[in-house]
Protein backbone atom coordinates (compact mmCIF):
# COMPACT_ATOMS: atom_id res chain seq x y z
CA UNK A 1 0.00 0.00 0.00
CA UNK A 2 1.61 3.48 -0.84
CA UNK A 3 0.70 6.91 -0.55
CA UNK A 4 1.08 9.29 -3.10
CA UNK A 5 3.92 11.98 -3.24
CA UNK A 6 3.77 14.63 -5.61
CA UNK A 7 7.19 16.35 -6.09
CA UNK A 8 5.85 18.07 -8.94
CA UNK A 9 3.28 18.37 -11.23
CA UNK A 10 3.82 15.98 -13.48
CA UNK A 11 6.21 13.48 -11.18
CA UNK A 12 4.44 11.67 -8.40
CA UNK A 13 5.92 8.75 -6.49
CA UNK A 14 4.95 6.36 -3.74
CA UNK A 15 5.61 6.14 -0.24
CA UNK A 16 5.22 3.16 2.31
CA UNK A 17 3.77 5.97 5.67
CA UNK A 18 0.79 7.81 5.37
CA UNK A 19 2.23 10.87 7.83
CA UNK A 20 6.05 10.69 6.32
CA UNK A 21 3.44 11.22 2.81
CA UNK A 22 2.09 13.91 3.91
CA UNK A 23 5.37 15.89 5.24
CA UNK A 24 6.91 15.67 1.93
CA UNK A 25 3.88 16.81 0.36
CA UNK A 26 3.89 19.53 2.52
CA UNK A 27 7.57 20.52 2.14
CA UNK A 28 8.45 19.14 -1.19
CA UNK A 29 8.77 22.28 -3.21
CA UNK A 30 10.99 23.85 -0.45
CA UNK A 31 13.33 20.67 -0.05
CA UNK A 32 13.55 20.61 -3.72
CA UNK A 33 14.34 24.29 -4.10
CA UNK A 34 16.74 23.60 -1.24
CA UNK A 35 18.63 20.82 -3.55
CA UNK A 36 18.83 22.87 -6.12
CA UNK A 37 20.84 25.69 -4.61
CA UNK A 38 23.12 23.09 -1.94
CA UNK A 39 24.69 20.89 -4.05
CA UNK A 40 26.05 19.24 -0.51
CA UNK A 41 22.81 18.36 0.35
CA UNK A 42 23.20 14.69 -1.11
CA UNK A 43 20.40 12.82 1.33
CA UNK A 44 16.70 13.81 0.03
CA UNK A 45 13.82 12.89 2.14
CA UNK A 46 12.46 11.83 -1.01
CA UNK A 47 14.57 8.83 -0.42
CA UNK A 48 12.39 7.99 2.45
CA UNK A 49 10.12 7.00 -1.06
CA UNK A 50 10.04 3.67 -2.28
CA UNK A 51 10.25 3.87 -5.69
CA UNK A 52 13.76 4.30 -7.64
CA UNK A 53 11.97 7.38 -9.07
CA UNK A 54 12.52 9.02 -6.50
CA UNK A 55 15.95 8.70 -6.54
CA UNK A 56 16.44 11.37 -9.31
CA UNK A 57 16.53 14.26 -6.66
CA UNK A 58 19.80 12.85 -5.21
CA UNK A 59 21.28 10.70 -8.41
CA UNK A 60 24.42 13.93 -7.80
CA UNK A 61 26.61 11.55 -5.58
CA UNK A 62 25.93 8.57 -6.93
CA UNK A 63 28.69 6.17 -7.65
CA UNK A 64 27.88 5.78 -11.95
CA UNK A 65 31.12 4.77 -12.83
CA UNK A 66 30.88 1.69 -10.25
CA UNK A 67 30.27 -2.06 -12.06
CA UNK A 68 27.30 -2.26 -9.18
CA UNK A 69 25.64 1.33 -10.61
CA UNK A 70 26.19 0.21 -14.29
CA UNK A 71 25.42 -3.44 -14.20
CA UNK A 72 22.60 -3.16 -11.34
CA UNK A 73 21.11 -6.01 -9.99
CA UNK A 74 17.95 -5.60 -7.75
CA UNK A 75 17.92 -6.85 -4.40
CA UNK A 76 15.11 -7.86 -1.61
CA UNK A 77 16.60 -5.05 1.53
CA UNK A 78 16.33 -7.74 4.50
CA UNK A 79 18.99 -5.63 7.11
CA UNK A 80 21.74 -3.36 7.10
CA UNK A 81 25.66 -3.67 7.56
CA UNK A 82 27.87 -1.01 8.81
CA UNK A 83 31.66 -0.75 7.60
CA UNK A 84 34.42 1.50 7.96
CA UNK A 85 36.56 1.45 5.11
CA UNK A 86 40.30 1.14 7.79
CA UNK A 87 41.66 4.13 6.54
CA UNK A 88 42.67 7.00 8.09
CA UNK A 89 40.39 9.09 5.64
CA UNK A 90 37.56 11.35 6.57
CA UNK A 91 36.70 12.71 3.83
CA UNK A 92 33.54 11.11 2.09
CA UNK A 93 33.83 12.82 -1.21
CA UNK A 94 37.20 11.90 -1.95
CA UNK A 95 36.40 8.40 -0.08
CA UNK A 96 33.94 8.24 -2.92
CA UNK A 97 36.12 9.16 -5.74
CA UNK A 98 39.11 6.79 -4.77
CA UNK A 99 37.27 3.71 -4.31
CA UNK A 100 34.04 3.64 -5.14
CA UNK A 101 33.08 6.15 -8.42
CA UNK A 102 35.27 4.12 -11.15
CA UNK A 103 34.98 1.26 -13.37
CA UNK A 104 35.69 -2.19 -13.04
CA UNK A 105 34.70 -5.05 -15.09
CA UNK A 106 34.23 -6.96 -12.35
CA UNK A 107 31.25 -8.23 -10.00
CA UNK A 108 33.90 -7.81 -7.14
CA UNK A 109 33.98 -4.14 -7.22
CA UNK A 110 33.35 -2.82 -4.01
CA UNK A 111 30.94 -0.50 -3.35
CA UNK A 112 28.35 0.87 -0.71
CA UNK A 113 25.05 2.54 -0.98
CA UNK A 114 25.84 5.29 1.37
CA UNK A 115 28.98 7.16 2.84
CA UNK A 116 29.26 8.62 5.55
CA UNK A 117 31.56 11.71 6.38
CA UNK A 118 33.57 12.01 9.18
CA UNK A 119 33.98 16.21 9.31
CA UNK A 120 30.77 17.05 8.90
CA UNK A 121 28.70 13.83 9.60
CA UNK A 122 26.81 14.17 5.93
CA UNK A 123 25.94 11.32 4.36
CA UNK A 124 26.10 10.53 0.82
CA UNK A 125 23.93 8.11 -1.24
CA UNK A 126 26.19 6.39 -4.01
CA UNK A 127 23.99 3.81 -5.10
CA UNK A 128 20.08 3.02 -4.59
CA UNK A 129 19.21 1.33 -1.79
CA UNK A 130 17.77 -1.77 -3.40
CA UNK A 131 20.43 -2.75 -5.61
CA UNK A 132 23.31 -5.13 -4.82
CA UNK A 133 26.59 -3.77 -3.62
CA UNK A 134 29.48 -5.89 -3.33
CA UNK A 135 30.75 -4.71 0.45
CA UNK A 136 31.49 -7.94 2.43
CA UNK A 137 32.35 -10.51 0.23
CA UNK A 138 30.06 -13.01 1.72
CA UNK A 139 25.88 -13.69 0.84
CA UNK A 140 24.86 -10.51 2.61
CA UNK A 141 26.14 -8.70 -0.43
CA UNK A 142 22.69 -9.81 -1.68
CA UNK A 143 20.53 -8.48 1.09
CA UNK A 144 22.04 -5.77 2.93
CA UNK A 145 22.32 -1.86 2.58
CA UNK A 146 25.71 -1.13 3.34
CA UNK A 147 26.26 2.20 5.03
CA UNK A 148 30.19 3.32 4.99
CA UNK A 149 31.18 5.40 8.03
CA UNK A 150 34.81 7.47 7.59
CA UNK A 151 37.50 7.08 9.77
CA UNK A 152 39.41 9.90 11.46
CA UNK A 153 42.38 11.36 10.41
CA UNK A 154 43.88 11.15 13.47
CA UNK A 155 44.93 7.07 13.77
CA UNK A 156 47.16 4.67 12.21
CA UNK A 157 45.84 0.74 11.59
CA UNK A 158 48.25 -1.46 12.86
CA UNK A 159 48.94 -5.54 12.77
CA UNK A 160 50.30 -6.93 15.71
CA UNK A 161 49.77 -11.16 15.07
CA UNK A 162 47.59 -10.89 12.88
CA UNK A 163 45.57 -8.90 14.94
CA UNK A 164 44.16 -5.23 13.66
CA UNK A 165 44.53 -2.42 16.32
CA UNK A 166 44.73 1.32 15.95
CA UNK A 167 47.43 4.06 17.36
CA UNK A 168 46.92 7.26 17.71
CA UNK A 169 48.68 10.22 15.65
CA UNK A 170 51.34 11.81 18.07
CA UNK A 171 50.42 13.77 20.33
CA UNK A 172 48.00 11.14 21.27
CA UNK A 173 46.48 12.69 23.70
CA UNK A 174 44.94 15.68 21.08
CA UNK A 175 44.91 12.76 18.48
CA UNK A 176 42.43 10.90 20.82
CA UNK A 177 39.76 14.09 21.30
CA UNK A 178 39.66 14.83 17.70
CA UNK A 179 39.08 11.34 16.55
CA UNK A 180 36.20 10.78 19.03
CA UNK A 181 34.79 14.01 17.92
CA UNK A 182 34.78 12.28 14.06
CA UNK A 183 32.95 8.43 15.27
CA UNK A 184 31.02 10.51 17.72
CA UNK A 185 29.68 12.14 14.53
CA UNK A 186 29.68 9.18 12.20
CA UNK A 187 27.96 6.93 14.97
CA UNK A 188 25.34 9.50 15.01
CA UNK A 189 24.92 10.08 11.51
CA UNK A 190 24.59 5.88 10.96
CA UNK A 191 21.76 5.83 13.63
CA UNK A 192 19.81 8.30 11.85
CA UNK A 193 20.43 7.13 8.35
CA UNK A 194 19.13 3.48 9.75
CA UNK A 195 16.09 4.90 11.47
CA UNK A 196 15.32 5.94 8.24
CA UNK A 197 16.45 3.40 6.17
CA UNK A 198 14.19 1.24 9.04
CA UNK A 199 11.17 3.19 8.71
CA UNK A 200 12.07 2.84 4.63
CA UNK A 201 12.22 -0.97 4.92
CA UNK A 202 10.04 -2.07 7.57
CA UNK A 203 13.28 -3.15 9.12
CA UNK A 204 13.28 -4.03 13.18
CA UNK A 205 16.60 -2.89 14.70
CA UNK A 206 16.26 -5.19 17.36
CA UNK A 207 14.20 -8.02 15.56
CA UNK A 208 15.72 -11.03 13.93
CA UNK A 209 17.13 -10.58 10.66
CA UNK A 210 17.23 -12.84 7.33
CA UNK A 211 19.77 -13.05 4.88
CA UNK A 212 20.03 -13.92 0.62
CA UNK A 213 20.81 -17.56 1.67
CA UNK A 214 17.33 -17.90 3.27
CA UNK A 215 19.32 -17.92 6.86
CA UNK A 216 17.83 -16.49 9.85
CA UNK A 217 20.40 -14.26 11.72
CA UNK A 218 20.24 -12.76 15.08
CA UNK A 219 19.98 -9.18 13.86
CA UNK A 220 18.42 -6.96 11.21
CA UNK A 221 21.37 -4.78 11.56
CA UNK A 222 25.07 -5.96 11.36
CA UNK A 223 28.27 -4.85 11.24
CA UNK A 224 30.63 -6.68 9.20
CA UNK A 225 32.92 -8.05 11.68
CA UNK A 226 29.74 -9.62 13.06
CA UNK A 227 28.88 -11.26 9.96
CA UNK A 228 32.23 -12.69 9.47
CA UNK A 229 33.15 -13.66 13.36
CA UNK A 230 29.44 -15.25 13.85
CA UNK A 231 28.15 -16.07 10.41
CA UNK A 232 31.54 -16.38 8.15
CA UNK A 233 29.30 -15.46 5.40
CA UNK A 234 31.90 -12.48 5.26
CA UNK A 235 35.64 -11.61 4.61
CA UNK A 236 37.46 -11.50 8.00
CA UNK A 237 37.19 -7.89 8.39
CA UNK A 238 37.00 -6.56 11.79
CA UNK A 239 35.27 -2.75 11.14
CA UNK A 240 33.78 -1.29 12.54
CA UNK A 241 34.48 -2.28 16.15
CA UNK A 242 38.20 -1.91 15.71
CA UNK A 243 37.71 1.46 15.68
CA UNK A 244 35.14 2.20 17.88
CA UNK A 245 37.04 -0.45 20.55
CA UNK A 246 39.92 2.36 20.39
CA UNK A 247 37.81 4.57 22.80
CA UNK A 248 37.32 1.55 25.60
CA UNK A 249 34.57 1.94 28.01
CA UNK A 250 35.00 5.90 27.45
CA UNK A 251 32.38 5.90 24.33
CA UNK A 252 29.33 3.23 24.56
CA UNK A 253 30.44 2.53 21.13
CA UNK A 254 29.46 -1.13 20.05
CA UNK A 255 26.60 -2.85 17.75
CA UNK A 256 23.98 -3.28 20.89
CA UNK A 257 24.01 0.04 21.68
CA UNK A 258 23.78 1.21 18.23
CA UNK A 259 20.77 -1.00 17.50
CA UNK A 260 19.40 0.42 20.53
CA UNK A 261 19.53 3.92 19.28
CA UNK A 262 17.91 3.40 16.31
CA UNK A 263 15.10 1.63 17.91
CA UNK A 264 14.88 4.64 20.61
CA UNK A 265 15.19 6.51 16.94
CA UNK A 266 11.64 4.69 15.47
CA UNK A 267 10.20 5.22 19.35
CA UNK A 268 10.65 8.97 18.30
CA UNK A 269 9.23 9.04 15.24
CA UNK A 270 6.52 6.90 16.22
CA UNK A 271 5.59 8.91 19.09
CA UNK A 272 5.68 12.38 16.89
CA UNK A 273 4.65 11.08 13.89
CA UNK A 274 7.47 13.27 12.55
CA UNK A 275 9.95 11.85 10.50
CA UNK A 276 13.81 13.29 11.28
CA UNK A 277 14.18 15.19 8.19
CA UNK A 278 16.69 13.11 6.56
CA UNK A 279 18.10 15.84 4.45
CA UNK A 280 19.21 17.52 7.38
CA UNK A 281 21.04 14.68 8.98
CA UNK A 282 24.66 15.41 9.55
CA UNK A 283 23.99 19.07 8.98
ZN1 LIG B 1 33.70 -3.66 5.92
Amino acid sequence: MGYDVRIDGSFVCSCSDSKTAEFLNENIERLYESFQKNSDISVSAAELCKYVSALYLTKRYFAVNNYNYKKPSKINVEGIMLHSPAAPRPDALQEIKRDFNKYKDAKETACTHAVIDGNNGRIFQILPWNWRAYHCAGSFNSSHIAVDMCDPGEIKYTKNNGRTGIVFNEPADKSYEKARAVVDRTFDSAVKLCVALCIMFNLNPLGKGKGADGKEYPNVILSHREAYVNFKSASNHGDPETLWNAFGSDRNYNMDSFREAVANGINEYKKSGYFIPIHMIGR
